[in-house]
């Protein structure tokens, strides 16, 4: 089909291709990865924090002396070693055989986003609701809305998911008649906020869910990567019914190897199988080998504990920077685990708008609108701590703050939002809010 243009495809896509649109932080991802720009975008565990050696020589092995088992076909659920592996990294955040954990229950995933997948794939019609965390994870907007589902946000502060806020959804939704099939949620070290659902907070919102008959989908890749201590028990050690745990080993051990895994309620095992194998067959033999021989014979607890030491000293770093670097005005989380922190601008600023003249000054972050179904967050923006070193940490914000010092000059000079659409440029008035700020 020589010379076809992008329309000539329009008319043909499905329904739930058109709502697709490239995520922000994929978009970002050409201009921030240049070695210039320091990025504290993206999400990437530090990999050079690995025995790499160690891990090339096992890798190696996995082909040379089991490539017959681990380059063929295997089964839809995972095998069986890796599942029990999994059993035991769970176990360590309390989810074990007294809450009726079983490698039985465990499917194997291509990395948490096909985890996300599957469960969308199973639960969602289209015009169902799901409600999430607001701001919430990107890519599961991204698999919410292939699935024509609508996403409701549910407001955040620093001990999570507010309760009362999620009560007062479910009951407006019910109000309406409309079919809301789960409440997904980053319960601990949430990307993007960084903050934690406080213990007391848990038992409620299982309590709402259980009321109101949602499925509570618990999205845990963080859970062991806590600063300060074990971090609460995970929604899944608290109730066996009605909960999904999805979990990864992205960022514990390595995101190239794409090996996540869902722990489902028994009765819908098999269906999420069935699932899988329509959508991959079978997960990589070869994936699955590589994180069940590192957990059976590498100091895998040890490496937990490397990272949550080089994470911790950056996150540090990055709120020592925005204490020390950010105009007046501007807030942020502080988060006890995982890789990020969470900023809100001075009043006008938009992170969006303002992301071009970042790049320019050689930094790059995520703006908060991203993380939201609705088009909210032009206030905030998302910092990632986990991959550049404290210098570079401290010099991202250094250039971050500048550029925000100059957007906030401008506006002062002009008022409205600087640079953002409709924002009135030349507008007298030294403090006269924009029609933007209305
Ligand atoms: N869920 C959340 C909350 C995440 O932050 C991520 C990755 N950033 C994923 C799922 C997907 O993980 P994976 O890379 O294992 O597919």
């Amino acid at each position: 089909m020589t010379g076809t243009t992008l329309d000539d495809y329009t008319d043909r896509y499905a329904r739930r291709v058109r709502g697709m649109t490239a995520s922000e932080i994929r978009a970002l991802f050409a201009v921030a990865s240049r070695p210039e720009v320091v990025s504290l975008a993206g999400g990437a565990p530090y990999i050079a924090a690995l025995p790499l050696d160690a891990v090339g020589e096992m890798l190696g092995r996995l082909g040379s002396e089991h490539g017959v088992t681990t380059l063929q076909y295997g089964i839809g659920q995972g095998t069986l070693e890796l599942r029990e592996r999994i059993c035991e990294v769970m176990a360590l955040s309390g989810i074990d055989a007294s809450c009726g954990a079983s490698p039985e229950d465990v499917v194997v995933t291509v990395g948490g986003q096909q985890a996300l997948d599957l469960v969308a794939r199973l639960f969602l019609d289209p015009g169902d609701v799901v409600l999430a965390e607001g701001p919430t994870y990107v890519g599961a907007l991204g698999v919410f809305q292939a699935a024509q589902a609508q996403v409701v946000h549910v407001p955040m502060d620093d001990d999570g998911l507010i309760p009362e806020a999620l009560e007062t959804a479910v009951a407006e939704l019910a109000r309406a008649g409309r079919r809301v099939k789960f409440l997904y949620t980053i319960p601990t070290y949430q990307n993007p906020m960084g903050v934690t659902l406080s213990e007391e907070r848990r038992e409620r919102v299982l309590d709402i869910c259980e009321r109101a008959g949602l499925l509570v989908i618990e999205d845990d890749p963080y859970g062991q990567l806590g600063f300060e201590g074990d971090a609460p028990r995970p929604l899944r050690a608290r109730r066996r019914d009605g909960v999904f745990y999805l979990s990864t080993f992205s960022k514990t051990f390595a995101p190239g190897l794409r090996v996540g895994w869902i722990l489902a309620p028994h009765a819908v095992r098999d269906k999420l199988v069935i699932a899988s194998e329509a959508n991959i067959l079978c997960p990589s033999g070869y994936a699955q080998a590589a994180v069940s021989t590192y957990l059976g014979t590498m100091p895998w607890r040890e490496q937990l504990k490397v990272y949550r030491e080089v994470y911790r000293e950056r996150r540090d770093a990055l709120l020592a920077a925005l204490e020390d670097l950010m105009p007046a005005g501007t807030t942020w989380t502080r988060p006890t685990g995982g890789l990020f922190v969470w900023a809100s601008l001075p009043d006008g600023l938009d992170s969006k708008a303002m992301m071009p003249r970042a790049i320019a000054a050689r930094v790059a972050y995520v703006p908060g609108t991203g993380f939201y179904a609705d088009g909210t967050g032009t206030g905030n923006m998302r910092l990632n701590f986990s991959f550049p070193t404290p210098e570079r940490i401290r010099e991202g914000v250094r250039r971050l703050a500048g550029v925000m010092e100059q957007d906030i000059a401008m506006r002062r000079v002009f008022g409205g939002t600087v640079g953002r659409p409709g924002s009135r440029r030349g507008q007298a008035g030294a403090d006269t809010p924009g029609p933007d700020l209305a």
